[in-house]
């Protein structure tokens, strides 16, 4: 297979940079920069404003509209209370597989990419090839995030993306979105015997989570004609909530984590909305006839927006064409495809490896799934050329 020794050399080199998401990835975005600039590359890297991380966005062929984006997350998921039984960041090679932190989750396909890029720069390409690398996928998707703000407005951008997230090289064309978020009640605390006198913020909370509960309901009557997400509605789920001390106490403080998980970008605007409203027009008027002090804050953990399937789906069609494959699907984890989309992409999230081996110990790619992305990058050059 082309490319596959100097593919596995690569991968081995990426593995070894431990770039768990909260620390800095700048040297394997200054490994994939040399390579891709050895390789012809024009090389853009963006630092974010921490000066700790970066996002790399590089071209290979002309300076027109359109073309294709190899895109990938550089960071990796933590190793800590994980049982390896070798060194996770040093790659051992086994039985037809590569074992380490991050060989499939993604940088095998980082990997393949970039180990391909001086075949792509051998061809003459009739639409250019672009590679996005971001940081801080694991953790919100913040690198694509700054990177979709740094391209809305350009002219020259690749109206299609392969987002090479592990799906056993299988297409997919949709995923929900992923919002968490904690939502913070700061009321009034009292002696349980005068109720009246204090701000109880769990009481608040409670209406807050019941208010969740009856969206949650309102939602299904939202749900698309026709969605293939199961279920097909957007989903609210209340995970924890947090508050109080004794029982003689009213409670001044309390906490709701709670998530949703759109199957569209107006169901989330919706939820929000209505807990806006609900919060500055009922509670929050509520709790400050007795305490001014009295806040909602909601604190966003994460919000990853949804890949929504659609009929028209160039990306889609042109990697099942050169994939051979009859079919596209939907998984049920998110990735940074959704904002790529929301830049007017076109996208699909198709590459090597398996989710089921994403974020464990041992996780592993099989030698079988690089030959296959390398095959599928292979056909892509001559289909741009
Ligand atoms: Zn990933």
């Amino acid at each position: 297979m082309t490319g596959l020794p100097e593919t596995t050399e690569l991968l081995a080199e990426l593995i070894a940079y431990p770039t768990i998401s909260p620390d800095s990835n700048l040297d394997m975005i200054a490994c994939l920069a040399n390579y891709l600039e050895a390789a012809g590359a024009h090389v853009e890297v963006l630092q974010d404003g921490t000066g700790r991380k970066a996002n790399l966005f590089a071209r290979i062929g002309p300076e027109v509209p359109g073309g294709i984006m190899l895109s990938g997350h550089t960071d990796v998921v933590p190793v800590a209370d994980q049982d390896w039984t070798s060194d996770p960041f040093r790659m051992r090679a086994d039985d037809a597989k590569l074992y380490g932190r991050g060989s499939c989750d993604m940088k095998g396909f980082i990997a393949a990419s970039v180990a391909m890029a001086p075949l792509f720069a051998d061809r003459a390409l009739k639409k250019p090839v672009y590679f996005a690398f971001t940081h801080d996928e694991e953790v919100g998707c913040l690198g694509a995030q700054a990177l979709v703000e740094v391209l809305r407005g350009r002219e020259l951008l690749p109206d299609m993306a392969i987002v090479g997230e592990p799906t056993s090289m299988r297409i997919i064309e949709g995923h929900k979105g992923c919002c968490e978020y904690s939502t913070h009640f700061t009321g009034l605390e009292g002696h349980g015997s005068s109720p009246d006198h204090g701000v109880n913020a769990v009481e608040f909370a409670v209406r807050y989570v019941n208010r969740l509960m009856e969206l949650k309901e309102a939602l299904k009557t939202r749900a698309p004609v026709g969605g293939a997400f199961e279920p097909p509605w957007t989903t609210i789920n209340t995970g924890a909530l947090i508050g109080g001390v004794a029982h003689n106490v009213i409670p001044g403080r309390a906490q709701v984590d709670w998530e949703m998980r759109p199957v569209q970008k107006s169901d989330a605007d919706f939820v929000r909305g209505d807990l806006h409203r609900y919060c500055e027009e009922v509670l929050l008027p509520a709790m400050r006839s007795v305490s001014p002090d009295a806040s909602i804050e909601t604190e966003v953990v994460g919000e990853v927006d949804g890949l929504i399937p659609t009929s028209e789906n160039e990306a889609r069609d042109i990697v099942m064409e050169l994939t051979g494959a009859n079919g596209a699907g939907l998984v049920p984890f998110g990735t940074e495809a959704g904002l790529f989309q929301d830049l007017g992409m076109s996208v699909v999230v198709c590459g090597p490896g398996s989710i089921e081996q994403a974020h464990k110990p041992d996780e592993f790619i099989e030698l079988t799934q690089m030959g296959q992305c390398l095959g599928l990058l292979e056909r892509l050059s001559q289909r741009l050329s």
